[in-house]
């Protein structure tokens, strides 16, 4: 088995309450390979009404899923856990063919959203209350600590997979039914998925797969029924924003993972090596499609040289091409969309006064690509360091003074990750606190980390995912006053 095989023609489906069925009227939609623009499948794609009928199936199953004990879906977890690792080698080949990115980071991201399942699967039996005696010693104080009950996932294309496991694995963990919607440009990856927690002993109901065109619809009708009691987003603050205020009538809980801008420090007394080392990691990882990746490079003007001299070098050694071919670094940007936005960041970063290091232009032929770039003194006010640039630019400024860097770094919106190079640790203790941010990475431009809590505060959202905290996200508390003797 291999690539699209791991989703068979009966599986490029809807899946509601364990089967695979085509979407009412027959709709299908195209999935398309980045790489050269072609057609690689057609998927079915679900009404407001197939929606609705999701929902049904993740309401019938809730309240025995409720009931199933922590071990055994915990143990579920675990078995999914090592199926997808069995399954590896196709998965990353099925991801890299609709999403662009190359083996490499595909095996990346699958190890990464892998070790989500493995973590909930420990978590699902830690779930617990606690019981006190009240300060006048009259009353016994329990918590209960319940499912919150069906939600709705809604995932972005950037990380097809591990977008996904980090909500699923938790609600499957807190025993919470489900209904996901993946993001129609890389549904493949997800219908993958259900079948291998089909086949790990999920039972019918408990996840529902609606991929489709018609998201807006897809949410406003579910986000309308007082079923739903949850909405877990990853995707634009645009979005986002519009999924909170469809959540106002129903009152869903939400966890929000949006938008970033995250500024990436390097200090004079940092070790340039490993700042580099770290910028390629935060800058190329995904090809730069990641709400993580560094949008903002702000060093220090004693070492600016020198590091973007060094960026550029390593940068204009990655190699462009198809995911799949062997020597290939970097992969094209998921559609023309994106390589229009990224092209008109940088040439107004350049008409803005940048010097352009290396790149700065989309090679001819077919697919979205778009060439690694690096931009050296550019503009604080220009674009490219107030927009997400979502894709394989780095942009630098330099600074002057600590306190200077502190407030360029936090004068954004958003406020999900952020890096830090310095050998200073009186310095990086000042930063942990001062950086409005949900992420801070010391040292180190890789921060996503299944045991550690992932997300994001202003307009990046709210929530988070993984860690201790990630489960919460899905439990309700009830507390019980019981008279003491
Ligand atoms: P997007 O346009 O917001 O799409 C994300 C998902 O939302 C897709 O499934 C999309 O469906 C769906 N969607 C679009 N409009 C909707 C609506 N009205 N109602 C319900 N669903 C709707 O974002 P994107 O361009 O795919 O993803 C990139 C963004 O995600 C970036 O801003 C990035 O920073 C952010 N992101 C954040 C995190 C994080 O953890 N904070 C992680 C990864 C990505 P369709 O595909 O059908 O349009």
């Amino acid at each position: 088995m291999s690539g699209l095989s791991l989703v068979p023609e009966a599986q490029r489906a809807l899946y509601l309450g364990g089967r695979w069925r085509e979407a009412s009227g027959g709709r299908r939609f195209d999935v398309l390979d980045p790489a050269d623009g072609s057609v690689l499948t057609t998927v079915a794609d679900a009404s407001a009404a197939d929606a609705n009928a999701a929902l049904d199936a993740a309401v019938a199953a809730q309240a025995d899923w409720a009931r199933t004990a922590p071990r055994a879906r915990g143990e579920i977890l675990r078995r999914a856990f090592e199926l997808v690792a069995e399954r590896a080698d196709d998965l990353a080949e099925l991801m890299s063919l609709e999403m662009g990115k190359t083996i490499a980071e595909a095996r990346g991201e699958i190890n990464y959203g892998n070790e989500f399942f493995r973590w909930f699967s420990e978590e699902a039996v830690r779930i617990h209350g606690r019981w006190m005696q009240d300060p006048a010693g009259a009353t016994r104080l329990l918590t209960v600590r319940k499912p919150v009950g069906p939600c709705l996932f809604i995932t972005p294309w950037n990380f097809p997979l591990a977008m996904g496991t980090r909500k699923i694995a938790p609600a499957i963990a807190a025993g919470c039914t489900m209904v996901v919607k993946p993001a129609s440009q890389t549904p493949l990856t997800m219908l993958a998925l259900a079948g291998i927690l089909a086949e790990a002993g999920l039972p019918d109901g408990v996840l529902n797969v609606v991929p489709s065109t018609d998201s807006g619809a897809v949410s406003e009708t579910l986000q309308a029924d007082p079923r739903l009691r949850k909405v877990s987003f990853t995707g634009s603050t645009a979005v986002g924003r519009l999924l909170v205020r469809q959540s106002a009538d129903g009152l869903q809980r939400l966890s929000m993972e949006l938008g970033g801008n995250a500024p990436f420090l390097v200090f004079d007394d940092a070790d340039l090596d490993a700042a580099v080392e770290g910028a390629m990691v935060a800058k190329m990882r995904n090809m730069g499609e990641a709400c993580t990746a560094a949008n903002r490079f702000l060093v220090a003007e004693g070492v600016a040289e020198e590091f973007a001299r060094r960026l550029a070098e390593r940068m204009a050694g990655l190699r462009l091409g198809r995911g799949q071919d062997d020597g290939v670094d970097v992969g094209p940007l998921i559609d023309e969309k994106a390589v229009g936005a990224v092209a008109g960041l940088v040439s107004d970063a350049v008409a803005d006064g940048a010097r352009l290091l290396t790149g700065g232009s989309a090679p001819d032929g077919p697919g979205y690509f778009y060439s690694p770039t690096v931009l050296l003194d550019v503009p604080a006010f220009s674009a490219i360091n107030t927009e997400e640039i979502f894709g394989p630019v780095a942009p630098i400024t330099t600074f002057a003074t600590e306190a200077k860097v502190v407030a360029r770094a936090n004068g954004t919106e958003y406020g999900l990750a952020s890096y830090v190079f310095t050998r200073d640790l009186a310095r990086t203790i000042r930063l942990a606190e001062a950086l409005e941010f949900g992420m801070v990475g010391v040292n180190t431009g890789l921060i996503s980390n299944a045991a550690a809590p992932f997300g994001g505060m202003k307009s990046s959202g709210f929530g988070r995912e993984g860690g201790f905290e990630g489960i919460e996200e899905y439990l309700e508390t009830t507390y019980v006053a019981i008279p003491g003797s």
